[in-house]
């Protein structure tokens, strides 16, 4: 079986442990096909980014993994990269610099002044139209893919993270998002990390995928893990998902580039 890690931190996002390396020896400990390190780069959430000036650092973090596991997995150096339309220009001028960088996953934390998954913000849940809050909020993730910067959408119904979920149907949304998101060209990831937190599943929500599937939006998988040890968290349970919704196979990324392996 194929199975890939997409989404993983390090220790110097400054909120999360573990240098690119461990990360790597736990997929190969796992028997993973491919693991990619996707370290924050953000702008407009400065304090859980990686500092500009270890930008460098990370990128030769990643390299030293890949010189010394790569006969034994392939890794792969990306970002998890915070979409403000105010720093898309420097945020395209850091990617366009770094020639070893095989893709970036496109995520919002942060939509109008507050923080989508902060705890801080559960009060704010309870004050706001949730179907309009999920249907601003895949409006700025497709916005965001259609400058055709990000190869993967993280996260993608991120709002649900404390179990807030509208009360409407959402099919015509997911169904409007997906559309969209086809015809930007990104791809989706299938993220574990909601296990790990109040909503207790992944994103995307079942039926959202089962949608995403229908207009054939390419899949990926990221335990978004912040410790070595979460690597391909419940990857078991979200490969049930995917092919009980008919996707065959998931998508890696080399230097930007799409390609398609099948699971089994
Ligand atoms: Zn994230
Ligand atoms: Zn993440």
């Amino acid at each position: 079986m194929n199975l890939v890690d997409y989404h993983t931190h390090t220790y110097l996002c400054r909120h999360a442990v573990g240098e690119p390396i461990d990360y790597v020896k736990m997929a190969v400990s796992k028997n993973l096909t491919e693991i990619g390190v996707s370290d924050h780069l953000s702008f407009s959430i400065p304090e859980d980014s990686i500092p500009l000036d270890k930008l460098e650092l990370y990128v030769n973090m990643v390299e030293e993994a890949k010189r010394l596991y790569g006969d034994r997995i392939r890794v792969r150096l990306g970002f998890e990269v915070e979409y403000s339309y105010d720093s898309l220009d420097s945020i395209a001028r850091i990617l366009e610099s770094i020639d070893e960088l095989d893709y970036t996953l496109l995520s919002i934390h942060k939509m109008d002044g507050w923080i989508v998954n902060s705890s801080r913000s559960r009060d704010k849940y309870m004050e706001v139209d949730l179907y309009r809050l999920y249907e601003k909020y895949f409006n700025l993730v497709c916005e965001a893919a259609s400058y055709r910067l990000f190869q993967i959408v993280a996260h993608i119904d991120l709002p649900k993270i404390f179990g807030f979920k509208p009360i409407e149907d959402m099919k015509p949304l997911y169904e409007d998002t997906a559309k969209r998101l086809a015809k930007a060209g990104v791809c989706v990831e299938v993220n574990t990390s909601g296990f790990r937190k109040p909503v207790a599943e992944v994103y995307p929500a079942r039926e959202f995928l089962e949608i995403l599937r229908k207009y054939n939006v390419p899949i990926t998988l990221g335990s978004d893990a912040h410790r070595p040890e979460d690597v391909a968290y419940r990857f078991r349970d979200a490969i049930d998902m995917i092919l009980s919704v008919g996707y065959k196979s998931i998508s890696v990324f080399e230097g930007g580039r799409r390609i398609e392996i099948p699971i089994f």
